[in-house]
């Protein structure tokens, strides 16, 4: 028996340890971030100076590291410092990128200005599934092999098709994502890739969807829905790192390499928070001496509201109001929404305003400072009513009470001294609400997530197409709308009591 068996034991450390005679382990580094609203340092980011500072460090450190942004970097009317397109091309370009791929939100003022601020980008933008019927360069780029550490890696991108609709991408067209997928890692492996990374702008289940369908991409770098997620989905990797660089998203994939093949050992993978890093004097002063310089754009008239009116806290967290209308007014509008809502405490101004009320970017940021996202949800015509009951006992009790500022809604009730009771719900046009009839409502995540107590368990889960901005966002997007330059603010009445 010792005979048969000593030879099998002199095997064995050959058969488990192969590849220590002959592999290399190997590693490849990746940095990445996503839709930036916000360049400048904040109380949960270190904005685009922390970023930058991020990269130099980690490329300092890890040899061959490859920096990439996810899209989303021309939100237009959003972030108070980022006045042009160019001028955030000047800080961006301060940034030791590798990849930039578009996000919907490089079209919002169309085609042709993006091509023209663009030229003075320094970075590679790789533009995956977008047709150009113009043929023009910016687009031209849809993949790239980089050999790194000795081995291949492709690059590609995929932009959501629904940015068609999203944007202002006129002369464009998207091909189906997973198909230009498919069609990509085919020709990367073709041309000796031998790891494939995707940076994707499109929603998670988007990401999830395309791991599965295409397996042979090993790496996805995402963006668009604002999420910070790491997972794995079979051997794919998908990472976003969440919004305003918040976090970056830090990859390692370890490899090992036996003459011309590798194979794939483990990943590690992190979200670190930009706070961690100090922000790059050189940049973050530039940054502050130009927002110093146009400070005065801050405050240029955007809208003129022909009616006084206050936002004390005293008035807004307890009695209808007609700016809190009006802004309720600008979420159902983005939306298109049967009826929408906003609390009281999200008005944070404080503040009365004598007619007429000049209202600019300094005014609607300082009035709506949070940076909650308004979002599109379903409610049941029969939930209506219990809702409000639950909203109103919530508010007879408490010294800070959650008041619903409403539109497309009337609401009738009676109050005793204990309780108020709910006597009528109407539609704004005098309509009555059907009980099974499901209507769309549009309103903040953190009244969705149950914020001030509301009773969020009436609600159900909506998707719209439309990508949710932040409440400031909404309403200078609704601002931005308009025809006329004076405005009157809707009249009282929605609240009967
Ligand atoms: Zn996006």
């Amino acid at each position: 028996m010792i005979k048969e068996i000593l030879p099998l034991l002199i095997l064995i450390p050959a058969l488990f340890f192969p590849l220590s005679v002959h592999s290399k382990e190997t590693s490849l580094h990746f940095i990445h971030f996503n839709d930036l609203y916000q360049l400048h340092t904040g109380p949960r980011s270190n904005g685009l100076p922390g970023i930058k500072q991020a990269i130099d460090i980690i490329k300092k450190e890890k040899n061959n590291a490859i920096a990439s942004f996810g899209g989303d970097l021309f939100p237009s009317y959003v972030d108070l410092l980022t006045l042009s397109c160019p001028k955030t091309i000047e800080f961006f370009n301060q940034l030791s990128l590798d990849f930039a791929v578009f996000g919907n939100h490089e079209f919002d003022e169309g085609t042709s200005p993006l091509v023209e601020c663009l030229k003075k980008s320094k970075h590679t933008w790789l533009a995956g599934n977008i047709k150009d019927s113009k043929n023009r360069d910016l687009f031209k780029k849809k993949y790239v092999i980089k050999e790194i550490s000795g081995i291949k890696v492709g690059f590609f991108s995929v932009l959501t098709k629904d940015t068609k609709d999203l944007s202002n991408s006129e002369d464009l067209s998207f091909e189906d994502e997973t198909s230009f997928a498919e069609r990509t890692v085919k020709a990367l492996k073709n041309k000796g890739a031998q790891f494939i990374v995707a940076y994707t702008h499109q929603e998670v289940r988007e990401d999830v969807l395309l791991a599965r369908s295409v397996p042979d991409i090993n790496l996805i770098l995402g963006g668009h829905d604002h999420t910070a997620v790491i997972k794995e989905i079979g051997s794919t990797l998908v990472v976003k790192a969440g919004v305003d660089g918040e976090y970056i998203g830090l990859v390692t994939a370890n490899l090992k390499k036996k003459e011309k093949k590798v194979s794939f050992s483990h990943w590690e993978s992190s979200l670190v928070s930009t706070k961690k890093f100090s922000p790059d004097k050189d940049l973050h002063e530039k940054m502050n001496q130009y927002l110093v310089n146009n400070k005065g754009k801050l405050y240029d008239t955007i809208l003129t509201i022909m009616d006084s009116f206050d936002t004390l806290s005293s008035l807004v967290r307890f009695k209808e109001s007609r700016f809190a209308s009006f802004i309720a007014d600008t979420f159902r509008d983005y939306y298109q929404a049967d009826i929408a809502m906003i609390n009281g405490g999200a008005i944070r101004g404080n503040k009365k305003y004598s007619s007429p009320v000049s209202i600019s970017k300094a005014m609607i940021s300082q009035e709506l400072p949070f940076v909650n996202r308004v979002i599109l949800t379903k409610i049941k015509g029969k939930n209506l009513k219990s809702l409000f009951k639950s909203i109103f006992n919530e508010y007879i009790h408490k010294e800070n009470p959650m008041f619903p500022h409403l539109s497309g809604l009337t609401l009738e009730y009676k109050k005793n001294k204990e309780l108020i009771e709910i006597q009528s719900i109407k539609m704004m046009n005098g309509e009555k609400i059907q009980p099974e009839k499901d209507y769309t409502f549009a309103l903040t995540d953190y009244l969705f997530n149950g914020g001030d107590n509301f009773p969020a368990q009436y609600l159900s889960a909506a998707s719209s197409k439309k990508e949710p901005l932040i409440i400031s966002e909404v309403v200078l997007h609704y601002i931005k709308k308009q025809s006329q330059d004076k405005i009157s603010l809707p009249p009282l009445g929605r609240h009967k009591h």
